[in-house]
């Protein structure tokens, strides 16, 4: 069959579609553009806002319209959350964010055999406790292969449909895990992402007292030629025993994602986020004590009900304090199912868009004067693909660096998947720029 494959969400989303279409692949099928005539079109969506709702039911209508006489599937998290919602745009199939290869089968079955009324094989997710192991890798092409190790989460905050979407927390052993991490360094990616729903929980549920610095380190042995990447964490993670045992791993990259949401401790109460911001900043500040200048990304959120000028005021003192060097601003989106939906206080869209504009302007002046910082430094980058036209020589390269600041360079080699020594010359937007050191 001639498949198509559509991504919605996030990092472990991506994953899962490439791990879809590997094995797809492995069967004998043949992966075709979505905007190409396809046998049958997979639509793996996400369920995190409502917008990502309203995105996946609109790529549905698409693979509809583009061959009628396709399979239409559907799986991911807006359809484990949804499924009535999906089953009325009239598709063919409908499955969660789990069981990915039965999915497969079933695509394959209905290929062979139409049904008249979708098929729906979401299950009861929030019962789950294996985790489902999928082939790793990175999407064709890349120089950075990410490895799922978790999924899952059971943290509840109060504006996230996660919990249930994707169920309790599973997690890959850590053996399989160091097994993964050997194939991908063996098929030649030079960096690895360790990705999950939320990896700080990397272990719970096995009470074996493993924790994610177990995992990491073991990683990091097991690759030593890669760069290890952690995906978000939650400060909860960041300990003096977490920052001593990983600031002496040499390939580990000192970029740390995270997650804050709000720098204010009423409206992390309301949140039901797990910390306040004393606990966050020592996590910031244990980083800054074990890492040489790492990278502090964070995600925030603003608007969230009954966020007040004061309470926004103090997000944007927090967010100086923190001096991030990068973030990920976000208004906050109602979304059905959760408990801030219903919450009072909801702030106008307008005043969100305000906030959001003015924390971002923060965001920028913290993550140039971190840019800045770095100028005169040497970095090892490992370069992606040219930042320009293939055609000018030489050919100006990007890549990041292990504390993720994108550094461009120029050079008449080519610099795909290759880690380079660059002495930093200065600072072109939100990019470095520098010289290659031979
Ligand atoms: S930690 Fe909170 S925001 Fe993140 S997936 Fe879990 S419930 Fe959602």
């Amino acid at each position: 069959m001639k498949f198509a494959i559509y991504t919605l969400g996030c990092k472990v989303n991506q994953y899962e579609t490439q791990a879809m279409e590997t094995e797809l692949r492995r069967r004998g099928h043949e992966l075709v553009s979505f905007e190409g005539t396809a046998d049958a079109y997979i639509v793996n969506t996400c369920a995190v806002t409502a917008m990502s709702g309203h995105k996946s039911r609109q790529i549905i209508r698409r693979a509809q319209k583009q061959n009628p006489e396709a399979i239409v599937a559907v799986c991911g998290c807006y359809a484990q959350t949804d499924p009535k919602a999906v089953a009325e745009l009239g598709v063919d199939l409908i499955s969660g964010p789990d069981r990915r290869m039965e999915f497969l089968d079933e695509v394959e079955a209905l290929l062979a055999e139409r049904t008249a009324q979708p098929k729906v094989t979401v299950g009861n997710i929030m019962s789950t406790r294996t985790f489902e192991e999928l082939p790793a890798g990175g999407l064709s092409g890349r120089t950075r292969a990410m490895l799922k190790v978790e999924d899952g989460c059971v943290n509840f905050c109060s504006y996230c449909i996660i919990p249930y979407a994707r169920g309790p927390v599973r997690s890959l052993p850590l053996e399989k895990a160091v097994a993964e991490a050997r194939t991908l360094a063996d098929k030649g990616y030079k960096e690895i992402v360790v990705t999950g729903i939320e990896i700080s929980s990397w272990g719970q549920e096995r009470r074996d007292g493993q924790t994610l610095t177990d995992l990491v380190e073991a990683l990091c042995a097991a690759a030593p030629a890669c760069r290890i990447r952690l995906g978000s964490l939650e400060p909860r993670t960041v300990t003096e025993d977490f920052c001593r045992r990983l600031s002496g791993l040499h390939n580990l990259c000192p970029h740390f994602h995270l997650s804050m949401q709000s720098g204010c401790d009423e409206t992390l109460k309301r949140m039901n986020r797990k910390y306040d911001t004393a606990r966050y900043y020592e996590s910031v500040s244990l980083l800054r004590q074990w890492f040489d200048r790492p990278g502090i990304t964070t995600d925030l959120i603003v608007g969230f009900p009954g966020e007040t000028e004061e309470e926004f005021g103090a997000t944007l003192d927090f967010i100086r304090k923190c001096a991030f060097t990068a973030m990920h601003i976000f208004p906050y989106s109602r979304r059905p199912g959760t408990p801030a939906d219903t919450m009072s206080g909801q702030v106008p869209k307008a005043v969100k868009e305000e906030r959001v504009r003015r924390a971002a302007g923060v965001a920028a002046e913290l993550e140039q004067r971190y840019l800045q910082s770095l100028v005169g430094r040497t970095l090892p980058v490992l370069f992606e693909e040219p930042a320009k036209t293939k055609e000018l020589s030489p050919c100006l390269w990007r890549g990041h660096a292990p504390n993720y600041a994108e550094v461009q360079a120029a050079s008449s080699d080519d610099l795909h998947n290759i880690e380079v020594p660059v002495r930093i010359t200065g600072v072109d937007g939100t990019s470095l720029t520098g010289e290659l050191i031979d």
